[in-house]
C-alpha cells in the first residue's frame, strides 16, 4: 500500500531486546527521559550515526509531554514580551513540522481573538499578528497556515455563535497548529528505533556509573521485573524536564541548571457545548486562555501556578477547574458548568529558575550544559522547539566525543507515517472501499497513524472483530488498542487509554466503561494472565476514582494527597516526586 519499509515496533519483544543490547555494549550516548526532548535527542543522535539508548521511567510521554495545550505555536505572549527570536524560531519549527516532518500529526488550527477595547486594541493586535504571520515564513518554506484577518462583531458571531454579543466589539482571526502531543513522542521514538536507537519504557535511571569525576553511563532499574542493568555510554543526556534537578542530585551537587514546575490545567468538554467553527483565545489577568478544537471535543486551558508537590501525578483541584470555567464563561452566551466537563488533565511546565517569582514570566528558552565530563543536560524550552533543543544537546554530546560527528539532519527526517501520507489522504475514498471502513474512520486513522495505517488494517484483516469500535468509546477501534500494545509501546491499560488514545479525557466515564474490553484486547499481545488483566482494570479504576475525588478538593495540597492514594501499577522507586 505504501513505499514505507520496516518501521520499528515498540512491542514487548523489542523492549526486551533493547534492554539487552543496551547492557551489552558501550553506547555513544544514553538519554534519560522519554518526553519530547529525550525522544528528539534520541532521533537526532541516531540520525547522525551515533549508537543511542533511551530510558524512560514510566510510559513514553507520561510526564509533561502528554499534558500540554497541544499547540505548535510561536506564542503570541512571547511576541508581546518582544521576544522575537524565540517566536521566529518556534514559527520556523511550526512550518517544518506541518509541511515536512509530521504532516499527519500536526495540523493548522484557527483562533478567534475577540477584541474588548474600542480604539487602540484592533491596530495593536493587528500589528502583532502581521508580525506573527511575517515571522512565520522560514527559509525555503511557506508558513503552512493562512494569514490573519480582521472581522466585525457580526462576522465573528457567524463563526462563533457561542460568544456573548456584549462580551466583545469585534475580532481578529489567526492560525496556528496543533498536535497530538503523546502520539507525536511515541511516533518519534518509533522513528528513532527505525534508525537504530534502543528505547525502553518502565526503566528508571537510579544512579550513574563513574570513572573518577567522569560519568561513564547509568544504572537503571527495570521496573517491570526489578532487574538492575548498567548501561555504559560515552555521553549521558539528562532530558528529564521537571525531574532535571533530581538527576543532577544523583550525580552529586545541585548543578548549574535549576528547573522548577508550574502547573497548567486543561478541561475537555464535548464539541456541542460550544457552538463555534473556530478556536478562541482570550486574555486573562496573567496570561491567555485557549479554547481549542479537539476532534469531537474542546480543550480549554490553561492555568499557571507554582507546584512543589508530586510531580508524577500533578492533581487538578476544584479551584483550578473553577478558574478555567469562570474565565471561559465570561465570553460564552450559554455558560459551561462542571457537569459539562468530560475530562481534566494537569501538566507541569519545566521552567528554568529565574529571579522573578511569577511563573508565567520565567524563561521558556532552553539551556544546554555540560555539568561534569560525560553528562549533558538540556532543559526548559517548549514542545514546539524540541527539535532545536535536541540538536543543541547532541551538538554538546558531539563536543564530548572525540570523533567527528555530522551536523543534525532532523530537519530533513520525516517521522514514521509521514511519507506517503498526503497521497493516502487524497485516496481515502478508495482506502475506505478496500478496507470496508467508513471514510470518516479512515480520516481519523490517517490523522493518527499516517501511512502506518496499514499496520492497523492488517490487524483487522487477520481478525475482523477488531474493526468494531470500542463499546463506550466509539471514536476508537478495537484494533487500535491491540496496535498500541504490539507496535506503540503501551505496556499497561493506562498507557493505551491515556496516551495512545485519549479515552481517559474524552469520555464522561473517563475510560471506566471500556477498561475491561481494552484490558482483554491487550492481554494477548502482552501475555497477561487473568490475574494481571484484573490488576490492570483495578489499577485504572483506582486512578480514575482518585483523580475525580482530587478534583473536588479546594487546594493543591488536598488534591495531591488524594491523588497519591492511587499507587503506580509497577513499583516506582525514587527519584522522589
Ligand atoms: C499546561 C502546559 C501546557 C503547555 N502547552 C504547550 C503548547 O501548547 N505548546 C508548546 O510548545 N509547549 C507547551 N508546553 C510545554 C511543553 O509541553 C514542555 O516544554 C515539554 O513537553 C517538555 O518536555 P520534556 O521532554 O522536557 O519533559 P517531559 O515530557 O516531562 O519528559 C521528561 C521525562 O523524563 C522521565 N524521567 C524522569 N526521571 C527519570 C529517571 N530517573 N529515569 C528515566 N526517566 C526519567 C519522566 O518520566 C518524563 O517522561 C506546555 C506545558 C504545560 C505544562
Amino acid at each position: 500500500m505504501t513505499a514505507r519499509m520496516g518501521t520499528a515496533r515498540l512491542g514487548p519483544a523489542e523492549r526486551a531486546t533493547a534492554l539487552r543490547r543496551m547492557a551489552a555494549q558501550e553506547l555513544d550516548v544514553v538519554v534519560i527521559g522519554g518526553g519530547v526532548v529525550g525522544a528528539g535527542v534520541a532521533l537526532d543522535a541516531a540520525t547522525r550515526g551515533l549508537t543511542v539508548g533511551l530510558l524512560e521511567t514510566r510510559d513514553f510521554a507520561s510526564g509533561t509531554s502528554s499534558r500540554s495545550s497541544k499547540l505548535i505555536h510561536g506564542g503570541l505572549r512571547y511576541l508581546e514580551q518582544l521576544n522575537f527570536d524565540l517566536v521566529r524560531e518556534a514559527l520556523q519549527e511550526r512550518a517544518l513540522l506541518l509541511q515536512r516532518i509530521a504532516p499527519h500529526l500536526v495540523r493548522p488550527v484557527p483562533f478567534l481573538f475577540p477584541l474588548t477595547h474600542l480604539g487602540w486594541e484592533r491596530p495593536y493586535v493587528g500589528a502583532g499578528l502581521t508580525l506573527y504571520d511575517t515571522l512565520g515564513f522560514s527559509l525555503g518554506f511557506t508558513r503552512g497556515v493562512p494569514g490573519h484577518r480582521h472581522l466585525s462583531r457580526r462576522r465573528a458571531l457567524r463563526l462563533a455563535p457561542a460568544l456573548r454579543r456584549t462580551a466583545f466589539s469585534g475580532a481578529v482571526q489567526y492560525w496556528d497548529a496543533q498536535v497530538d502531543d503523546a502520539r507525536y513522542v511515541m511516533t518519534m521514538l518509533r522513528t528513532a528505533a527505525t534508525y537504530g536507537a534502543e528505547v525502553a519504557s518502565r526503566a528508571q535511571v537510579v544512579g550513574f556509573l563513574r570513572e573518577g569525576e567522569r560519568v561513564t553511563g547509568v544504572r537503571a532499574l527495570d521496573l517491570e521485573d526489578g532487574a538492575e542493568l548498567d548501561v555504559r555510554a560515552r555521553q549521558v543526556v539528562n532530558a528529564t524536564g521537571v525531574w532535571t534537578d533530581d538527576i543532577q542530585e544523583l550525580v552529586g551537587g545541585r548543578g548549574q541548571i535549576h528547573v522548577r514546575a508550574s502547573k497548567g490545567v486543561h478541561l475537555v468538554v464535548p464539541r456541542d457545548r460550544i457552538h463555534s467553527l473556530t478556536g478562541i483565545i482570550l486574555r486573562t489577568e496573567k496570561s491567555v486562555l485557549f479554547v481549542i478544537p479537539w476532534g469531537r471535543h474542546w480543550i480549554i486551558g490553561t492555568t499557571d501556578t507554582r507546584w512543589d508537590l508530586d510531580r508524577a501525578h500533578p492533581a487538578a483541584s476544584r479551584s483550578d477547574i473553577d478558574y478555567v470555567l469562570e474565565h471561559v464563561n465570561r465570553v460564552l452566551s450559554v455558560p459551561l458548568s462542571r457537569d459539562d466537563v468530560e475530562g481534566v488533565y494537569a501538566g507541569l511546565r519545566p521552567l528554568l529558575s529565574g529571579e522573578s517569582e511569577e511563573t508565567s514570566k520565567l524563561s521558556r528558552e532552553h539551556v544546554v550544559a555540560h555539568p561534569v565530563p560525560g553528562l549533558v543536560m538540556v532543559a526548559g524550552g517548549k514542545y514546539t522547539t524540541y527539535r532545536v533543543m535536541a540538536r543543541d544537546a547532541v551538538d554538546a554530546v558531539a563536543h564530548g566525543l572525540d570523533q567527528r560527528v555530522p551536523p543534525s539532519c532532523t530537519d530533513r527526517i520525516p517521522l514514521a507515517g509521514a511519507e506517503g501520507y498526503q497521497a493516502l489522504w487524497n485516496s481515502r475514498q478508495r482506502l475506505a472501499g478496500s478496507s470496508g471502513l467508513h471514510v470518516a474512520r479512515i480520516e481519523h486513522l490517517l490523522q493518527r497513524y499516517g501511512s502506518l495505517i496499514d499496520e492497523v488494517i492488517t490487524l483487522i484483516e487477520r481478525d475482523p472483530s477488531l474493526a468494531l469500535p470500542l463499546t463506550g468509546a466509539d471514536d476508537y477501534l478495537r484494533a487500535e488498542i491491540v496496535h498500541a500494545a504490539t507496535h506503540e509501546g503501551a505496556r499497561h491499560l493506562n498507557d493505551a487509554l491515556s496516551r495512545r488514545t485519549h479515552i481517559s479525557i474524552e469520555t464522561f466515564h473517563r475510560g471506566l466503561a471500556v477498561a475491561e474490553e481494552a484490558a482483554e484486547l491487550m492481554a494477548g499481545p502482552l501475555g497477561w494472565d487473568a490475574e494481571q488483566t484484573k490488576r490492570e482494570i483495578e489499577h485504572y479504576t483506582k486512578r480514575i476514582e482518585a483523580e475525580r475525588l482530587s478534583q473536588e478538593q479546594d487546594t493543591d495540597q488536598e488534591a495531591d494527597a488524594i491523588r497519591l492514594g492511587a499507587p503506580e501499577i509497577v513499583p516506582v522507586v525514587g527519584p522522589a516526586s
